[in-house]
Formats: C-alpha cells, structure tokens, sequence
C-alpha cells in the first residue's frame, strides 16, 4: 500500500483532517500538537480522536504522524528548555494515547556546544522520563539537516540515542528527505547505498514513515529549505524512486513542501501516478 498524505493543520480536529485528507486523495497526514512554536494543546475531544481511529480501522487511513513543536529541544543547555521539552513530549503521548497506534515524530535537538555525546545522553534522558510502559504511541526521532549543532544528521547519532533508550522497542526513526540531502547523503544517485548504510547502521525495521520533500539546497549543505516536489535539488525522479522503493513500502510518505492544499493534492496524484 502506498501511504501518501501531507501536512494538515490540526486546528479543526481529526474530523477535520482525515476529511480533509479524504478530498485530497490523501491517505495518511501529519499534524501539530500544538502550536509548533510551543504552548499549550487543545483540550483532546475523546470523539473527535475516536473518528481517527474509526477511519484507520475501516482502511481508509494507514498510520499518521503527530509532530512535537519545534520549540523542543531536550538537549539545551538551559535547564528551563529541557524542562519544557520533557513536559511537552510527555503530554502529547498521554494525549496520543486517544488515538492508539500511531506515530509521534520529533527533532531529536541541538546541543548548543555541549558537544554530540553530552546531547544524545540527555535526548535519551528525556524520552526515558516520558515514554511509559504499554504505551501505544511509537516515538520517532526525526533525521535532521545537521544545520548548527543539530544531533540526527547522522544515522550513527539517531543509533545512539536508540542504544541508550530505556524502550529502544517504541523508538523509531522518520527520514526526511530533504534533511537527509542536505545531512551529505546521495538519495539522487545512491538511493540503496543510503538503504544500506541505514540498514547498517540504524537498522531498516526502525524506519517507520518518511518526509518526502525536496530541497532548495545542493546536498550536503546543511540548510533545511524544504521545496516542491520536482522543484529542487533532489528532483521527481528521484523522490518518485523513493515513494516506490520495495525497502519502503507500507511507510506513511508525508509531504512538507511549500503548498496550500491544492499543491498538495496535485503532488499527490502525481506521485500515485508515476509509483504505479
Ligand atoms: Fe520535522
Ligand atoms: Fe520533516
Ligand atoms: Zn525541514
């Protein structure tokens, strides 16, 4: 199944979403918590949650990914940062468990010139005290651009933080292909040597959905400017061997290009129809 959908606002609830979803041949989404700026979430409406699951269970939905606010940064340097970082990933997984079986994606963080080993120890740190037995929710660090101090633009980093997770079982990983250009790695000319060193490196099991975007930036430039599919520099050729590749099959492919919902929709439909 070739789970395709995008970045949806979550401002009207998973009613709203997964009919939003539904109109743009959508059938899988990502969304905020909250605002990604930080603050606080919205009251979850037990029945709204339940229309999410009702969806998934009729078929008409694969798994979707919740997006932690890019405000969170569990290795900062400030002792307040890190406390807002726990306190938030906490609540969206208490909260993601109305909606049992899907993702929860963030960035892993930037250690600010503490140095990588300081910042995937306290990364581990910090989903040690908000992951909790049973839950339902899988956790995803997101592979980054490794703009700055960044951690994840490096498979080996994303490794590491797993190792040293209390429930390695529940932590998975959510690439991004942009962030993965930019990190240096060749999706255009080396598709399955990037599988490989993943699989080598982090396991192919724990790869759980993507970010299908295309970049403003050549590779290797640790930027982050996400673009159009076909607009940039990773090209429709190559993320149309992406969507289809065997190795990835079955993974939510959420976009997060610059569009508004018509945009969406037409790369959408361009992507089911060049991955048949
Ligand atoms: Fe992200
Ligand atoms: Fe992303
Ligand atoms: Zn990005």
């Amino acid at each position: 199944m070739l789970y395709l959908g995008c970045h949806l606002s979550s401002s009207g609830g998973f009613a709203a979403m997964c009919r939003t979803a539904h109109s743009i041949g959508a059938n899988t989404f990502q969304f905020f918590t909250r605002n990604p700026r930080g603050g606080a979430a919205k009251a979850i409406d037990p029945a709204d949650a339940q229309t999410l699951t009702d969806a998934q269970a009729a078929g008409a939905l694969g798994p979707v990914i919740a997006h932690a606010p890019y405000t969170v940064n569990p290795c900062s340097r400030t002792e307040k940062t890190r406390e807002f970082a726990v306190q938030t990933l906490s609540d969206d997984l208490r909260r993601l468990e109305y909606t049992p079986g899907n993702l929860y994606n963030f960035h892993p963080g930037s250690h600010v010139g503490q140095g990588a080993e300081t910042g995937i120890a306290l990364i581990a740190q910090a989903l040690d005290q908000v992951m909790f037995p049973g839950q339902r929710t899988l956790v995803l660090l997101e592979t980054m651009s490794g703009k700055g101090t960044e951690l994840g633009g490096r498979f080996e980093e994303l490794r590491e933080i797993i190792d040293r997770c209390a429930m390695p079982e529940a932590v998975g990983v959510c690439l991004d292909t942009c962030h993965v250009h930019d990190a240096g790695y060749d999706l255009v000319h080396d598709l399955d040597g990037v599988l490989t060193e993943f699989d080598r490196v982090v396991g192919l099991s724990r790869l759980k959905a993507l970010h299908l975007n295309d970049s403003k930036n050549p590779r290797g430039s640790h930027k982050d400017r996400h673009e159009v599919i076909g607009g940039g520099a990773i090209g429709l050729e190559a993320l149309v061997r992406i969507a289809s590749h065997p190795a990835l099959r079955g993974l939510p492919m959420v976009l997060e290009t610059p569009n508004a919902l018509p945009g969406y929709a037409a790369e959408i439909a361009l992507l089911r129809e060049k991955c048949k």
